[in-house]
């Protein structure tokens, strides 16, 4: 299986699954996509009844990353799912009413669903540049706005031949989110705070990578600067793999038979976790509709209902944060599926000139057959945590709130009689202090404190990897100007 480039009309840059995960970014700007998408059939997905969720995740992996054998890939997915840091389920489906169930992707080292994809990452980069004769060390740089930067420390630490470097805004993220990363063990490991917001950290990390003075500079001591986020294929990879488990745990359950279609809903941002729902779709699971949720930042919601994505729009900051995004990068390879190269040029252009762009009505009813969009305010997001609470005893985090409250749009919209899938993308006491007012309509204690009070509230347990985290020791303090951050680079390389 060979990858390309979504912006490639000539169809000449085809390169190995182990180049598109150590390159990351097409050189021309697009994003790999696998040059065509596997088809599986009953048989398949009857197969991996029996298997357990690294043996699941193995058997699909190997569709599409052909440079490692089946040995390799089940190495990695036991290495990265394994008992202890995950549950035995890895992705427990909890039963909410009999049509309605959550996949809870937040039992992983970090209490967020970019686990899934980070946890593994890492032992296909090492791979990859193993096959490919890469003899640097690859320093990983991050710009994060909270759950990307901690699953990418907790997955690189202590990787041999990685090194991986944070920046985050220092007053964007969290306080439980900024306790997990200023208090990482690695000794690979190095985090820093910038004073401005997500997008200066953006911006500072954008401007090393297209710096070639830099790289060169790098080059001599021996490292080559690598990306770790949702724009790699081998981050879109693994999360394929949890759509057909829940379809499996839906079948073994009983709650379905073969054939049913299952609707799955997506608390989305950067459109990377519904779009492998899109891809295992195409490969032949029967999944019904992909119900897209956003909150008050709903450009989504209106690309689906219009065909118009349009940035130019008030930015909102909101309970759920990771998905307060106007450009959604994995867009582009829904695009490329289903209109094809020349489509998202011209789309692309249109987004870099103008900030928006519009699809015709031919391709919008493509896309709606598959897709459709709701969003959730801030409003409709704290009444949605209360009102799951009290009449389930279910509890949610925002963002999973939203991905509730938009499904139910949905099925009451359509009358859609399939079993609805929504799918949790973080540990409710990762944003505990939102619950928690949610909940109660009062102000909780500042910082680790508000995970108590939820614990103490609710008698459900603290996530185990955010359980004591304002007793470990604080090992990154530093906090530097967009401006520093290639000098703090080369200050801190050798630590
Ligand atoms: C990253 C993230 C999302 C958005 O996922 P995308 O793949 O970017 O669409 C949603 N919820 C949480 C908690 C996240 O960390």
């Amino acid at each position: 299986m060979k990858f390309i480039s979504t912006r490639d009309t000539k169809g000449d840059t085809l390169v190995s699954s182990a180049f598109a995960i150590k390159q990351g970014l097409a050189p021309d700007g697009g994003l790999y996509v696998p040059e065509y998408i596997p088809t599986i059939d009953k048989d398949f997905v009857t197969s991996l009844l029996n298997l357990s969720y690294p043996e699941k995740a193995a058997k699909i992996l190997s569709l599409y990353l052909d440079d490692f054998t089946s040995e390799e890939l089940l190495d990695y997915a036991n290495a990265a799912y394994t008992n202890g840091v995950f549950p035995p389920e890895v992705a427990p489906l909890a039963s909410v009413d009999n049509k309605l169930s959550v996949l809870e992707l937040w039992h992983g080292p970090t209490a967020a669903f970019k686990d899934f994809a980070l946890c593994i990452m890492p032992h296909l980069l090492t791979a990859s540049l193993k096959k490919l004769g890469e003899t640097r060390t690859a320093m990983i740089l991050v710009a994060t706005s909270g759950d990307t930067g901690k699953a990418a420390l907790e997955g690189y630490k202590d990787v041999k031949g990685i090194k991986i470097k944070v920046f985050y805004p220092v007053d964007g993220v969290s306080k439980v989110q900024k306790l997990q990363m200023i208090t990482q063990s690695g000794s690979n490991v190095d985090v820093c705070a910038i004073k401005g917001n997500f997008d200066d950290a953006q911006t500072g990390v954008k401007k090393i990578f297209s710096n070639s003075q830099i790289a060169e500079k790098l080059n001599a001591k021996g490292y080559f600067l690598s990306s770790a986020n949702s724009i790699n294929w081998g981050r879109l990879a693994p999360q394929i793999v949890y759509y057909f488990a829940a379809y499996c745990e839906l079948l073994s359950k009983n709650a379905i038979t073969y054939g049913d279609k299952v609707d799955f809903c997506v608390p989305t941002g950067n459109f990377g976790n519904i779009l492998a729902g899109y891809i295992a779709k195409k490969m032949g699971l029967p999944v019904g509709k992909l119900v897209c949720a956003s909150n008050s930042n709903n450009i989504l919601t209106d690309f689906l209902n219009t065909g118009v994505y349009d940035r130019n729009r008030q930015f909102h900051t909101t309970i759920s944060p990771s998905m307060d995004i106007l450009i959604s990068s994995n867009l582009e390879r829904l695009i490329y599926f289903a209109a094809g190269s020349g489509t998202v040029v011209n789309c692309m252009k249109s987004l870099a000139d103008s900030g928006s762009y519009t699809i015709d009505k031919d391709l919008l009813k493509i896309i709606s057959t598959d897709f459709c969009g709701y969003y959730a305010n801030e409003a409709n997001t704290t009444d949605t945590i209360s009102y799951i609470y009290d009449t389930y005893n279910y509890l949610a985090d925002p963002h999973t709130a939203v991905g509730l409250y938009c499904s139910n749009n949905y099925v009451n919209d359509t009358n859609s009689a399939n079993h609805m899938v929504v799918l949790s993308t973080a540990s409710p006491f990762k944003f505990a202090a939102s619950v928690y007012k949610s909940l109660t309509k009062c102000i909780p204690p500042e910082g680790y404190e508000a995970l108590t009070v939820l614990s103490e509230l609710t008698g459900k347990p603290i996530s185990t990897p955010l359980a004591g985290l304002d007793k470990r020791s604080v090992r990154f303090t530093r906090v530097c100007t967009p401006d520093e951050m290639a000098e703090d680079l080369f200050e801190h390389l050798e630590d």
